[in-house]
């Protein structure tokens, strides 16, 4: 396992930030897993992992070790009469195994085309977009865990998935993700349930997934800056959930809100299903305080997506918790709503 000191993270989170980690540690085989944790344990070092770096606010140097995802392969399974199953391991791009499913002749993944970081990664917040999360796909993963020091294979129900969430983040750096295994039925219909695909193919039969696919990548490309171009980590913000009672409330104050029906969580005992919950866009919220476009120092409101904030260059994790803070403030003051950053912070 190949080991750097004081190395520099900037090309290892897409905000940019020129922090360092310690002691870096390059994991590019599974049995690398448990020695890293191994040598942590042994010199009471904290550690922690990082695979992109696309939902990361690295508000500081990173002391102790940091484990560095990079574990490649993927393949198909298993095939049965009426699914496959891939296998892809936690340092996979995430958007390429994407395109190489897709490729193989594998649909479902196409609504979650375009997104950032690794494969590793994408169980961690239940990566979702354009009416698609992973825990839909989702056959089982393999994990190390950190306390037990064993391998364990966890199946979707056991991840407790939900909106952004996941054991994972319940129990932070417990388990440490060596691969997922994706279950995708045969038998492929396109998934419209977003407004604005369903919008684009109002006019179109025979969708096909490669349609699905490039139609998402367009969107995310014209509405979501290039974090190679300006630094950023997607959201800043989860769209904050309420009930019905305070939604009317907010709806009469403010007849614009923009909101989508939903539940408060996809793992829930029926009788919470059927309270119904509503889902108010963060960016709405942020740009109706006038804060699309502002701007603190060298970090930043995009000005085209108001839940997007920006590293104009030069901008630290700190300033960027700074505006954030703003932000939050804000929108408390005007709506009495809390936002929530998604982004994990690693601030020591
Ligand atoms: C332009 C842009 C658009 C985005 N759009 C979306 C979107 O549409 N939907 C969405 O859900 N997200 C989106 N994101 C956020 C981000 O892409 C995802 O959260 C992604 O899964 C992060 O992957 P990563 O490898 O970069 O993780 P990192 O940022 O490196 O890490 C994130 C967290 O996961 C943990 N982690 C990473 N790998 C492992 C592992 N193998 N085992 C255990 N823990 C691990 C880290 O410790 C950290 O806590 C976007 C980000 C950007 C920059």
């Amino acid at each position: 396992m190949k080991i750097d000191l004081n190395a520099t993270l900037r090309e290892h989170n897409t905000f940019g930030f020129d922090v360092k980690a310690h002691i870096l540690s390059y994991l590019t085989e599974s049995s690398d897993i448990p020695e890293f944790v191994k040598q942590a344990q042994e010199s009471q070092q904290e550690w922690r992992i990082i695979g992109g770096g696309s939902n990361l606010v690295l508000a500081s140097d990173l002391k102790g070790m940091t484990g560095l995802m990079q574990i490649l392969g993927r393949r198909l399974l298993k095939e049965t009469a009426t699914h496959h199953y891939v296998e892809a391991m936690a340092g996979e791009s995430w958007h390429e195994l994407v395109a190489w499913c897709l490729e193989q002749g594998y649909a479902g993944l196409e609504n979650l085309a375009l997104i950032p970081g690794t494969v590793g990664a994408a169980p961690i917040q239940n990566i979702g977009a354009y009416g698609l999360e992973l825990a839909q796909v989702l056959d089982s993963l393999l994990a190390y865990d950190t306390q037990k020091n064993t391998w364990v294979t966890l199946t979707r129900d056991e991840c407790h998935f939900s909106y952004r969430d996941s054991l994972f983040k319940q129990e932070p750096n417990r388990l440490i993700v060596a691969s997922i295994t994706l279950d995708l039925p045969k038998k492929w219909v396109p998934n419209l349930s977003y407004a604005e695909l369903k919008n684009a193919f109002a006019n179109q039969s025979n969708i096909t997934p490669r349609d699905i696919f490039e139609r998402v990548c367009a969107i995310r490309r014209s509405k979501l800056p290039d974090p190679k171009l300006i630094g950023n980590a997607g959201s800043f913000f989860h769209n904050p959930v309420v009930n019905d009672s305070i939604y009317q409330k907010l709806k009469s104050r403010f007849p614009d809100l923009v909101a989508y029906s939903t539940y408060p969580t996809t793992q829930t005992n029926q009788t919470t299903q059927t309270i119904p919950h509503w889902k108010l866009a963060a960016g709405w919220l942020i740009d109706q305080c006038g804060l699309k476009g502002y701007r603190q120092g060298s970090v930043g409101v995009y000005e085209k997506q108001a839940l997007v904030l920006v590293n104009h260059g030069g901008g630290t994790g700190k300033e960027l918790l700074h505006l954030a803070k703003t932000i939050q403030d804000r929108v408390q003051e005007k709506f009495g709503v809390a936002l929530t950053i998604e982004p994990v912070i690693l601030n020591q």
